[in-house]
């Protein structure tokens, strides 16, 4: 053996560690008898709640270093607690609603906490977090003609979006700008100009989706890019053959998901890298295209079939006369397109199955991620946080759901693992929002 490669790097080393911890979970839980597996498989309904709701109202001098992400803690902890069916008391919810309108910058768009600056991040979390709480109330109180100015602040010449004001450009930008844009119904052709060539030049050589150019594939920017492609009708333009490729050995021995080549698992990917399949399963006639696009030309490459994708957005659709026909015709039907990928999107049948192992991936959450006081982590011997706890829950959403043609269907109940009490509610898996949150927000913003 080549004595080099036999000396193990300290990935190695941490990777061992982890599949010995994973190793000693699933020998106890497949020694123990079947009623004692169901208990260790349950989801600790009350326990997370507790977690959560104490998050919501009061937290500890250790929270200072996310002084900058506070809409993103209401909604890692609304959403959790909307994935398991709760609802919070009216004195958190009007507090919520009151402290992210203090969040909310006199010009759009929403900042990490009362008086700084506005972030796509957190706009994108507020945003969320808005939606998931419903109502008149929380819907209103986004200024959605100011987020638009802030949106269009936010964009740089070339097509992508900058974090804030002299931020950084990369694809989680553009995704939940789009994202926002999308769900407030304000996209238009001129927030969408470019942005496909931006996500086009950040998918790599192995299939996934990178930060910026020249980067390596990550699960959370491969989910960004492509919900953007979608969301921008234009999702056909990606090659979609090698993204599933990628994706689909991101999926460890451990039965998580790693986010990227050589990593480690950790449970948060469970979304990222799971939410990637949910919106693969209704691509379905898209990925046919492609694959008969090869198979017809032999080496005809997927990009021809989006140049003529992007045609649809050919003669004053795109490039720098986008403004000369704003006030076209053609502007309006573009800008009323928009607001209905969304909802579309998701009334397409799930035509494909999972590409993955859902219910490993729910047996990994289960056992390896959920704490049993309350709460989840990213992997055993790490401590759980409401990021994580947020993350794992829509992971663990979208497997339960994954066998599901239609999105508002049950799921069979082999789909689910352990007791029935742990299903979820369903997802919108372009925006991590609960369905039907999204569907009341969705016609709020079409009657505005
Ligand atoms: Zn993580």
């Amino acid at each position: 053996m080549d004595p080099i490669s036999s000396i193990p790097t300290v990935t190695q080393r941490e990777q061992w560690t982890v599949e010995e911890m994973v190793s000693e979970i699933y020998q106890l839980f497949s020694s123990v008898p079947h009623h004692a597996q169901t208990i260790m498989l349950e989801l600790r309904r009350d326990q997370h709640i507790e977690f959560l709701t104490r998050g919501l109202r009061q937290l500890g001098p250790s929270f200072r270093v996310l002084d900058a992400n506070r809409p993103w803690l209401c909604y890692w902890i609304l959403h959790s607690i909307a994935l398991l069916g709760e609802s919070i008391f009216s004195d958190l919810e009007n507090n919520s609603i009151d402290f992210l309108n203090r969040c909310q910058d006199p010009d759009g768009g929403y900042g990490g906490g009362p008086g700084q600056l506005p972030h796509l991040a957190t706009t994108y979390a507020a945003v969320n977090a808005l939606m998931t709480l419903g109502g008149q109330k929380a819907l209103s109180s986004i200024n959605r003609d100011k987020m638009r100015t802030f949106l269009l602040r936010m964009k740089d010449p070339s097509g992508g979006f900058r974090m804030h004001d002299g931020g950084e450009m990369d694809v989680r930008a553009c995704y939940t700008a789009i994202s926002v844009a999308s769900v407030l119904n304000i996209l238009d052709p001129e927030l969408v100009e470019n942005v496909g060539n931006y996500i086009l030049s950040c998918q790599t050589y192995e299939g996934g989706i990178a930060g910026e150019p020249g980067s390596e594939a990550h699960g959370g920017y491969t989910f960004c890019g492509l919900a953007t492609m979608i969301l921008i009708n234009e999702s056909q333009r990606l090659d979609l053959r090698s993204l599933i490729d990628w994706v689909a050995f991101r999926q460890g021995v451990e039965c998580g998901f790693q986010g990227r080549a050589n990593k480690l698992v950790d449970g948060c990917y469970s979304f990222w890298q799971g939410a990637v399949f949910a919106l693969i399963q209704r691509l379905n006639s898209i990925i046919v295209e492609q694959l008969r696009a090869l198979d017809v030309g032999g080496s005809l490459s997927w990009r021809s079939i989006c140049t003529g994708a992007a045609s649809n957005l050919s003669e004053g659709e795109c490039g720098s006369d986008v403004k000369s026909y704003q006030t076209d015709e053609r502007f309006h039907a573009k800008q009323k397109e928009f607001s209905d990928i969304g909802l579309n999107f998701i009334k397409i049948p799930a035509e494909l199955g999972p590409l993955f192992h859902s219910v490993a991936l729910q047996q990994y959450i289960l056992l390896c991620s959920q704490v049993q006081d309350g709460g989840f982590r990213d992997k055993p011997g790490k401590h759980r946080d409401y990021y994580h706890t947020c993350y794992c829950l829509s992971g663990l959403a979208v497997c339960q759901y994954s066998w599901c043609k239609d999105a508002d269907s049950p799921p069979l109940p082999k789909a689910v693992l352990g007791p029935h009490s742990n299903l979820l509610e369903p997802i919108h898996p372009l925006f991590n929002v609960v369905l039907h949150r999204y569907y009341e927000a969705h016609n709020f913003f079409m009657g505005s």
